[in-house]
């Protein structure tokens, strides 16, 4: 699948302005980042790393893993940044590879701006570049891997 954009990416043949969080062999989660232009904070991307297009395609191997990395970013975006709660978005519409958005829900978010993309919307929503988007990043790779032993318990 070279025309994927998905494949394309851990190939390492095209390079994104996404920052990568964590990485094993089945799965990558990484922060969306729009080039210099203000990104919501704890936006991330669970790409699986083989061309499984839906959720009904992966094997076993990357099921367990496509779980465990939902519930570790999930639990860092809780417990380090402060979310109350966490929606998980699938559609495939743009990139037939599965990748799923997880977007946390912060509080304060007013009921209207409660649902996946809806909070992206909200006036007082946080959105941050640079330096601001790099510390959210260390600090949920930070979390995630303190969080390795629990998780797995
Ligand atoms: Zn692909």
């Amino acid at each position: 699948m070279d025309s994927c954009f998905i494949c394309s990416k851990h190939q390492g043949t095209i390079t994104t302005a996404g920052k990568m969080i964590y990485e094993d062999d089945y799965v990558y989660i990484g922060h969306i980042d729009k080039g210099g232009n203000p990104a919501y904070l704890g936006y991330v991307m669970i790409d699986i790393k083989r061309h499984a297009e839906t959720l009904a395609d992966m094997n076993l191997e990357e099921a367990k893993a496509f779980g465990v990395a939902m519930a570790r970013i999930s639990k860092a975006l809780r417990e380090s940044e402060g979310a109350e709660h966490i929606y998980a978005r699938v559609s495939g519409h743009g990139v037939p590879h599965l990748h799923m958005h997880i977007t946390p829900r912060y509080p304060g978010t007013p009921k209207e701006y409660w649902g996946p993309r809806e909070v992206l919307d909200w006036e007082n929503a946080p959105y941050g570049t640079g330096e601001t988007l790099d510390r959210v990043c260390e600090r949920l790779r930070a979390h995630m891997e303190m969080d390795d032993e629990t998780i797995n318990e």
